[in-house]
């Protein structure tokens, strides 16, 4: 969707938003080049037995035209919202594909979650039908009862007593089906957000979100597809990062995506990966890169050539970026957003400088500002509110069911993200915190994400979290919570000369006056940490 530039300035000005009045995901990512070009290959998904099944464009239309079929017969109409219980696999982007293409609307979920995440998220967008595995299956069951409006649920696997079989639907069913004429406005997708500082909400979008998010996937990417390109992630599917991210933007552009589940995130396995079905493109969390990079040795272990690494959900770092150039021989463009108005801003290190420690600048087609609470654009240098001006087609429609959180959502035509920020003399965003998540000490307002960075660039360090403890004194007290690298003992001299790493490289006021060692950091399912829950931890 980019224009014809060589600097972030011509691509920004130049931009113009071609979002056409009638719209559909699923015509626009599978029906387009099942026309345009049906055997090039969409998928490539590599099984847990190791087995490889690959699939063009035209097997996509072929699949989701038969389970659009097998849907309709079995009662799920326009609007019905269908839950997608799965992991990457096939099935899944198919059943996406079809629900788009009859003009429901597509609720991902994620595989691990429990039953009474489920029950809460399908109770709330009161879905009619489900899709899932044995896995999600065996927890349907447990609260299916609770679920009145829950009239069907079908397997991928082998069906069970009141399930019915995905496979044999899709195998029995027509192939020819006529998409519903959805307008680019009418919703298409119910996203629940990560839960990072309560309650999730259901985040509601129209079809236009894909076409929102091209821009911001295109500079996250260094101008998004080149020849050769063929995208990878680790972020599940059910996760806007993973599916309006990579997945979804991928196929409106034709480009090849390799899936994989994994059990459990594993770093050696991902470099594998990426190596072995020549992976030119990835979204990789900063989780997964801290991940990652406690992998020795990796250049020398396995041949890869990525063209491009996005990272984006977390803070990036300057400690990431340093060891993304040395693993990929590339700069990590740092992008930001949130589920209910996602990538609108990046960096793109073919345009724009990189600038450690800043997420980037504006995605094309977005105006995003630092504001007061009353909507006024803060200049330079001061910090405020991230916000985003509406109408922008990225921006979602509105919380399921919760008008009075949409409308807390805004101050005027401003969408308030929930975290601070700060503009520079460049025009580029740095990120302070979220609004919670800011500490206050001696009349400071300090970020979290700094001080991480600079923790994780001690070498006993494997993850870091900071808090603020309150103080009589000082308001609040940084606290650094810390994972130890395999094989490293805590000890008070560590947590002495850690502290004195920190102080030495930062301001003195940023320095963690507390240090706990821990096992583990309290994440929620998209790997983010929860800093809410340490601060209670005290
Ligand atoms: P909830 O809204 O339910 O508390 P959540 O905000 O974590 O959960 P998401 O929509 O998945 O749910 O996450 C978006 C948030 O992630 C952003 O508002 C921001 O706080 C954080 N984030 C995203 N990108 C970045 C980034 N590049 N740097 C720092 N933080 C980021
Ligand atoms: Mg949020």
């Amino acid at each position: 969707m980019l224009p014809e530039a060589d600097s972030y300035e011509g691509l920004r000005d130049r931009f113009v938003w071609s979002v056409p009045e009638r719209y559909n995901i699923g015509v626009d990512v599978c029906d387009t080049w099942a026309e345009r070009d049906p055997d090039r290959t969409a998928l490539i998904h590599k099984r847990r037995d190791g087995a490889v099944e690959t699939f063009s464009f035209a097997d996509i239309r072929r699949l989701s035209n038969r389970l659009a079929n097998a849907l309709a017969a079995h009662g799920v109409a326009r609007g019905d919202r269908v839950g997608i219980l799965l992991p990457q696999a096939p099935e899944t982007a198919v059943s996406h594909v079809a629900v788009y293409k009859m003009g429901g609307v597509a609720v991902p979920l994620f595989s691990l979650f429990g039953v009474e995440a489920l029950e809460y998220r399908l109770g709330n967008c009161g879905a009619r039908a489900v899709v899932t595995d044995a896995v999600g299956a065996a927890k349907i069951a447990q609260i299916r009862d609770r679920l009145p409006e829950l009239k069907l649920v079908l397997r991928i696997d082998e069906a069970g007593e009141g399930e019915l079989d995905w496979h044999a639907l899709v195998d029995a069913a027509s192939e020819d089906f006529t998409p519903v004429d959805t307008a680019a406005d009418d919703p298409a997708v119910i996203i629940y957000t990560s839960g990072t500082t309560g309650q999730p909400k259901g985040a509601l979008h129209a079809h236009r979100v894909l076409l929102g998010h091209l821009p911001g996937v295109e500079i996250s990417h260094d101008l998004f597809p080149q020849p050769g390109d063929r995208i990878w992630t680790p972020a599940d599917w059910a996760w806007i990062g993973g599916l309006l991210d990579v997945l979804m933007p991928a196929w409106h552009h034709g480009v090849t995506v390799v899936s994989h589940r994994f059990e459990k995130f594993d770093a050696e396995e991902a470099f594998r990966l990426i190596a072995d079905f020549q992976v030119r493109n990835a979204f990789l969390p900063p989780t997964a890169l801290k991940m990652m990079r406690a992998v020795k040795d990796p250049q020398t272990r396995w041949n890869y050539r990525m063209r491009s690494v996005a990272s984006g959900g977390e803070t990036l770092g300057t400690e990431l970026l340093d060891w993304g150039r040395q693993t990929f021989g590339l700069t990590i463009n740092e992008f930001y957003g949130q589920t209910e108005c996602n990538m609108i801003v990046s960096s793109c290190a073919t345009v724009m400088p990189p600038k450690p420690g800043v997420m980037g600048r504006p995605a094309p087609g977005h105006d995003v500002a630092v504001i007061d609470g009353q909507g006024n654009r803060l200049p330079p240098g001061e910090i405020g509110l991230i916000a985003v001006h509406r109408p922008d087609p990225v921006m979602f429609l509105q919380y399921w069911n919760n008008p009075e959180a949409t409308a807390a959502k805004f101050v005027g035509d401003w969408l308030v993200t929930g975290d601070q920020g700060e503009l520079d003399a460049d025009g580029y965003i740095r990120f302070v915190g979220r609004d919670d998540d800011v500490i206050t000490s001696a009349g400071y307002r300090i970020g979290p994400g700094e001080i991480e960075d600079c923790l994780i660039g001690h070498p006993a360090v494997r993850m870091a979290a900071v808090v603020g403890v309150p103080d009589p004194l000082r308001t609040e007290i940084v606290k650094a919570f810390i994972v130890l690298q395999d094989g490293v003992r805590p000890s008070d001299e560590l947590a002495a000369e850690i502290q004195a790493h920190v102080k030495t490289r930062l301001a003195a006021h940023e320095y963690p006056r507390a240090v706990e060692f821990v096992d583990s950091l309290p994440m929620t399912t998209t790997g983010k940490i929860i800093r809410r829950e340490l601060r209670t931890r005290g």
